[in-house]
């Protein structure tokens, strides 16, 4: 009896995680396979019995026995319509998985082999000056900050899926906020050759945002400009205002986006096929946290591009009242 009772204690836990997974894979009840099928099986039991009932009441009006059964039918054909869209949510969520796994295998081979190449060549003594020294660590320090950022990437990504990502809006004066960012890239510009400069009227109003969330969406912004633009060439990051909101722009005259793959551009893993040849580092995250740090912040984002000629991404944010 006892066991009895254990066993069915475990088919409900059992039944209990059923829908825990769902929860997991951010299906709702009604998208969750097991629960629907389980709907799925109560109606039917309940549709026959009824429905032998009913049939036996109103044997001289066949009408109403028809009309319930197409009722039943239909219920069962939107329940059934839930259950795909189900599986197709949950095989999304098995390709994201696949993708996670080729995406950060891929981009951590590089700079986890370049962390083990220099340190074997310490270890063998084979750098012998201080400056080579130097470089060489530099090289170490470079790899392990491109995993940080390739897993604080991933982090986020996680987070916007799961719809765990959390914003804390307040008073933001965003010209100071894009200020520092500029400064902060101006290196890594200067790096490429190109310069970065900042547009704005002289009075703007603060914005309802949350600023450490939208300074990640400005910095990749500012950074895609740079890494997809040629040499010696000028960013221009402009802002405005109109009653409602502020409007940033970052303008290149880099590579662009092929026309043909621009609405592929804010989905994440995606990288055009024009940077693919030449910008190996890259995951194609960006631009999808960028997205939802800026819908998250109640604005919008968008851009232009033409191959060959230059992108500009323009986003907006709330003004502050
Ligand atoms: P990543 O830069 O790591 O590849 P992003 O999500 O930031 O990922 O960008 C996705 C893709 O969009 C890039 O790989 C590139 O193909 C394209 N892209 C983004 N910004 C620009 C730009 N300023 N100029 C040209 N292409 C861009």
């Amino acid at each position: 009896m006892e066991q009895d009772n254990n066993l069915k204690n475990n088919n409900f836990l059992y039944k209990i995680r059923l829908f825990k997974d769902c929860q997991d894979y951010n299906l709702s009840l009604w998208e969750c396979p097991s629960f629907i099928f389980l709907v799925l099986g109560i109606l039917n039991i309940v549709a026959m019995v009824s429905t032998y009932f009913i049939a036996n009441r109103y044997t001289e009006q066949p009408e109403i026995v028809a009309l319930i059964v197409i009722a039943i039918s239909t219920f069962i054909f939107l329940l059934s319509h839930s259950i795909t869209q189900g599986f197709d949510k949950l095989a999304q969520a098995n390709k994201m998985k696949t993708e996670f796994v080729s995406i950060a295998s891929h981009q951590l081979r590089t700079p986890l082999s370049a962390i083990r190449w220099t340190l074997n060549l310490i270890n063998d003594g084979r750098i012998s000056s201080p400056a080579d020294m130097s470089t060489y660590l530099n090289l170490v320090k470079e790899s392990n900050e491109r995993m940080i950022r390739l897993v604080n990437d991933l982090l986020d990504v996680s987070r916007v899926e799961m719809g765990r990502m959390t914003f804390f809006p307040k008073q933001t004066n965003i010209y100071v906020l894009v200020e520092k960012i500029i400064n902060a890239s101006a290196p890594f510009a200067k790096a490429n050759n190109v310069s970065l400069s900042m547009e704005a009227p002289e009075t703007l109003p603060n914005v309802l945002t949350d600023p450490e969330k939208i300074s990640i969406t400005i910095q990749n912004l500012v950074d895609n400009a740079i890494k997809y633009t040629q040499e010696k060439s000028e960013i221009k990051v402009s802002l405005e205002a109109d009653s409602k909101f502020v409007k940033i722009s970052v303008k290149d005259k880099g590579v662009g986006i092929p026309q043909s793959q621009q609405k592929h551009i804010f989905k994440k893993f995606f990288r055009s096929d024009n940077i693919m040849k030449n910008q190996t580092i890259g995951t194609g995250l960006g631009l999808f946290i960028a997205r939802s740090i800026v819908e998250g912040n109640k604005g919008k984002i968008w851009f232009e591009s033409k191959e060959g000629e230059g992108t500009t991404f323009f986003f907006t944010l709330p003004i502050y009242k």
